[in-house]
């Protein structure tokens, strides 16, 4: 089966890819490889609507595979729970992740927060070739590191020290991700039920 990524992020893809192994009649796809393809405005006010904005968009190009979704952000909660659903484009629309990770420390100085407590949320939006939307959510609690540390995964990686742990998400092997993330949890969910049907769907 193909299951469509509906993501033009290379560290989410590669952490759906590497919870398929034990998967190997599904092939995974990303909308980047559509060239006529534009991935449309996050304009929701919440996870599930901007997951589900993205999924339904490929799926109006894509209509006969799998197609799947994630929004996912950081909430820091000495921030309000900010960035959030702008995590991606914290530091501005087309920012890199050190950019957005340094405006997140320099935020954390300028207001001098106390509490670094902070939670990386998903939400996953699947589309079955029959149209049925599917849709699982976790997080994965812990706290904004003292400083940048690490090289490993993507965004706020590596500011992120996941809780009972003493290094950052970017300094712990890539298979802590794969056990404990928020997008691994969401999409073990899926998994779980991929288990429960037929190959040939
Ligand atoms: P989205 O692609 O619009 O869902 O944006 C998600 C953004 O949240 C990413 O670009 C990262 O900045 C941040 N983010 C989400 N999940 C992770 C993660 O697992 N590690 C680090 N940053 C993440």
């Amino acid at each position: 089966m193909d299951l469509w990524i509906a993501s033009h992020n290379s560290g989410k893809i590669k952490e759906f890819q590497n919870l398929l192994f034990e998967f190997p009649h599904v092939k995974t796809r990303a909308s980047i490889e559509i060239s006529a393809y534009t991935a449309p405005a996050e304009t929701g006010g919440t996870y599930l609507e901007n997951a589900r904005i993205k999924a339904k968009s490929l799926r109006s190009v894509k209509n006969t595979d799998w197609i799947l979704a994630d929004d996912s952000g950081l909430e820091v909660e000495g921030l309000g729970g900010l960035p959030g659903i702008h995590s991606a484009r914290y530091a501005g629309p087309n920012a890199r992740d050190s950019e957005n990770v340094a405006k997140l420390m320099k935020m954390m100085l300028i207001r001098n927060v106390p509490n670094r407590n902070a939670q990386f949320k998903a939400c996953l939006v699947i589309i079955s070739p029959d149209g049925q939307e599917l849709i699982y959510e976790a997080t994965m609690k812990g706290q904004i590191a003292s400083k940048v540390a690490g090289v490993n995964g993507f965004g706020y990686d590596p500011i992120f020290v996941p809780e009972g742990q003493t290094k950052t998400l970017a300094e712990l092997d890539p298979g802590f991700k794969n056990r404990h993330s928020h997008r691994a949890l969401a999409f073990k969910q899926f998994l779980a039920y991929l288990k429960t049907i037929p190959t040939s769907i």
